[in-house]
């Protein structure tokens, strides 16, 4: 089953800093790989603008909302995402889960409002340290997968250990090949359906974690931000 390579990085809250200048800057990179999908994830706020320099480059939301409109002060639906320009949208981030108390229920409707409103979910999952420690990742991903994710419709799933988001510290390449072929095992359709690894993937590890069969990408946050690092990692993809 061949599956197209993503290559996705999600800006967080950062945006003012960061020049859109990014999008010429990661375009030798784009072009030299035709056969790797990229994606970048900016504030909302920069969607807009983006859209006007992104050229091939796919752009994503970070959240919405699940309903598709109505009184939600501050947040914004699947539908308005995609009307300033975004293709995807990223779903049940760890910090989403955490900051926001986000149950996978919620992930879940979520998921299907973008699927109504034309966007792809990538939906992400992990284990936090403690849960590794006692053995119990699977259990905890495998629950997340079975809460959060829709009934069909096109999504990517996004596994990041919650222990390896920003800490530098990334989780063994077997740890991670046998997570995705748990998931793959877990989900209907998983020889199908692309399965992105997250976790401090930086321009020194990527190629090596690319290169794992069932590893059809990469979630990048920090090394996302410079255009150098991000172009390197999109050069490494499996
Ligand atoms: C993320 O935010 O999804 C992420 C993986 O961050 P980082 O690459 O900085 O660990």
């Amino acid at each position: 089953m061949q599956r197209r390579n993503l290559i996705a990085g999600n800006w967080k809250m950062n945006g003012l800093g960061q020049s859109l200048e990014f999008f010429e800057q990661i375009q030798q990179a784009v072009v030299s790989r035709p056969d790797v999908d990229v994606l970048i994830a900016p504030p909302a706020t920069l969607l807009h603008r983006a859209a006007s320099r992104a050229g091939r480059v796919l752009l994503a939301g970070q959240d919405c909302h699940a309903a598709a409109s109505g009184a939600h002060t501050g947040d914004l639906s699947a539908e308005m995402i995609r009307d300033a320009g975004a293709s995807h949208v990223i779903l049940g981030h760890s910090e989403r889960r955490t900051d926001h108390g986000e149950s996978s229920e919620t992930v879940r409707a979520k998921a299907d409002a973008a699927l109504t409103a034309g966007l792809v979910p990538i939906i992400c999952v992990g284990e936090q340290e403690a849960d590794r420690r006692a053995g119990r990742e699977q259990e905890i991903v495998g629950d997340q997968l079975d809460h959060s994710l829709p009934d069909g419709g096109e999504f990517v799933i996004a596994y990041e250990p919650v222990w390896a988001i920003g800490t530098g510290l990334t989780a063994s390449e077997t740890d991670i090949a046998s997570m995705h072929v748990f998931i793959r095992g877990r989900i209907a359709d998983g020889a199908a359906r692309r399965i992105l690894y997250g976790g401090s993937v930086k321009p020194c590890n990527a190629a090596s974690i690319l290169a794992l069969g069932d590893v059809d990408g990469a979630l990048v946050g920090g090394a996302s931000l410079k255009a150098a690092d991000f172009s390197q990692i999109i050069s490494a993809a499996g």
